[in-house]
């Protein structure tokens, strides 16, 4: 790897050749959010950034369930963070898995073994999908939607059932194939569950002529007394659910999930059949976070100082969704969302300037812009300060916050374009299933032969109600 071994460093790039003085070295590890607005921040100071990530692309999570719902193509939302980072003189960009950090001797390892010394290191890795300690058994029937490549997983299922629907005789089995089901009513549950009725109605009426009389079931299960309760005015919970349910989406709420095997969902009251099943109900801190062997709160994330940095350790800073940093003056973790992650980004990128300039350290302040979830096309919920808003204000304003970030993000008016387009027409361009002889998975739905015949009873899909 380039420059990466301990003892071979490149001089040229580590010293200004004017002053002689040797440029700081501040290694990033995660391009996400917060870690690009990090390395960008930085650009002109008299650093020199390295920027690792374990993927080579920057991913616009808020919209990853377009892409799982076939709205959006990955690339739309997806962008190399070469090229983010192409005219930046001063940074240089990694691919390779950081798996140990040595804080004493400030160096981390990567997966392949090597190593990279830091000045100054930003630990900006983002969380994963929590199954409550049983991933083995949950992970493999309820996928989550934290990646890319669980996006269009997730795309490959869906579209799938809706082709194996087409091919089943069987009323039974096409009900149970027609059905889904979201775990958790958190905003990514409440935005999977409506595009998925979205999508569901507008693709069985437009390309599954023999499937137009068919019922799709979407519910989603909430453990929790009400939907988006992290943060949202309870009046805007209830908005949420009716603007669900006239979408047609089942929701039940204080219901816990005990279990989730191939058949569907074990609740309280029994099964709850579906072939497919989403999970949205938890993120925990990356497993580097614990090796880091530092203090961490009980989600896994890590706890950082006022000005996010770890104690004892002022040349590392832990920021976006994996740092822990409960703001003066209140009780509670700032949220994980990408405006806190871009922030906390732009807020260390000064801290470091201002130490290397022998300034002290600020506290980091959150400024609040509000929270969205968008329950469908012109159904969404807001709020902002004293400010509620639901609906098609809510939605128009919730198109008009994602729109400017995307194009902060991609910079370029054709895909803004081609986005707006597919979105605001229903559009479904993406509603590609990829993958060598992906037909061959119609077995997994039980369809082994190609049944032919037009079905012959209803093929309306009842809710998927308690069933054993
Ligand atoms: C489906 C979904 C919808 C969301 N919707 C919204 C929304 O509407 N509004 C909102 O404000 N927020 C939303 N969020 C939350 C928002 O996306 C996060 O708060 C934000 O992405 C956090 O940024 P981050 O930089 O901390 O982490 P991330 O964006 O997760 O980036 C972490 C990066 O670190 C890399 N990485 C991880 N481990 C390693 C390693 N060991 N070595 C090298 N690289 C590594 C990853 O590849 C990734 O690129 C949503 C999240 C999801 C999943």
């Amino acid at each position: 790897m380039e420059g990466a071994a301990v003892g071979r460093r490149a001089p040229a790039r580590r010293w200004s050749a004017l002053r002689l003085e040797r440029v700081n070295e501040v290694v990033i590890i995660g391009g996400g959010f917060a870690g690009l607005r990090a390395a960008r921040a930085l650009a002109g100071r008299a650093v020199e950034v390295t920027l690792v990530d374990r993927s080579n692309h920057h991913l616009f999570q808020p919209l990853l369930y377009q892409v799982a719902t076939a709205a959006l193509s990955p690339a739309d939302i997806a962008y190399p963070i070469r090229a983010a980072l192409r005219s930046q003189d001063n940074a240089r960009v990694l691919l390779g898995e950081v798996t140990a950090v040595d804080l004493e001797q400030r160096r981390l390892t990567l997966l392949d073994g090597a190593q990279l010394r830091y000045d100054f290191l930003v630990v900006a890795v983002g969380m994963k999908n929590d199954y409550f300690g049983r991933e083995e058994r949950w992970a493999t029937h309820a996928l989550g939607l934290k990646t890319l490549d669980e996006a269009l997983e997730i795309r490959r299922r869906v579209l799938l059932a809706f082709e194996a629907a087409e091919r089943e005789p069987d009323a039974d089995k096409r009900r149970r194939l027609l059905s889904f089901i979201v775990i958790g009513g958190g905003p990514t549950g409440v935005e999977v569950a409506g595009a998925l009725s979205e999508l569901a109605a507008n693709i069985l009426a437009e390309d599954f002529r023999r499937l137009r009389a068919a019922k799709p079931h979407v519910l989603l299960v909430e453990r929790g007394e009400r939907l988006l309760s992290g943060g949202f005015d309870p009046r805007l919970s209830a908005r949420a659910r009716t603007q669900l349910e006239e979408l047609g989406v089942e929701v039940r709420t204080s219901t816990e999930v005990l279990d989730i095997d191939e058949r569907g969902v074990r609740v309280s009251s029994g099964l709850l059949e579906a072939a497919n099943v989403f999970w949205t109900a938890g993120v925990k801190g990356r497993s580097l976070a614990q090796r880091l062997g530092v203090p961490l709160d009980r989600g896994g994330r890590v706890i950082v100082r006022p000005d996010c940095s770890l104690e004892g350790h002022p040349e590392v800073f832990v920021i976006g969704d994996i740092a822990h940093l409960v703001p003066a003056g209140s009780e509670r973790p700032l949220p994980g969302l990408a405006p806190v992650a871009i922030q906390q980004g732009g807020f260390v990128a000064r801290q470091i300037v201002r130490r290397l300039a022998g300034e002290p350290p600020e506290a980091f302040r959150y400024v609040d812009k509000g929270i969205m979830a968008t329950v469908g096309r012109s159904r969404a919920v807001a709020q902002t300060g004293r400010l509620r808003l639901s609906g098609l204000i809510a939605w128009l304003a919730w198109l008009v916050v994602h729109i400017a970030y995307l194009i902060g993000f991609r910079n370029r008016s054709s895909v803004l374009f081609n986005w707006t387009w597919s979105y605001l027409t229903f559009k479904r361009g993406a509603r590609l299933i990829t993958g060598e002889r992906s037909w061959a998975r119609l077995a997994e739905y039980g369809v082994a032969s190609p049944p032919l015949e037009a079905p012959t009873e209803s093929s309306g899909a009842a809710p998927p109600g308690s069933l054993g």
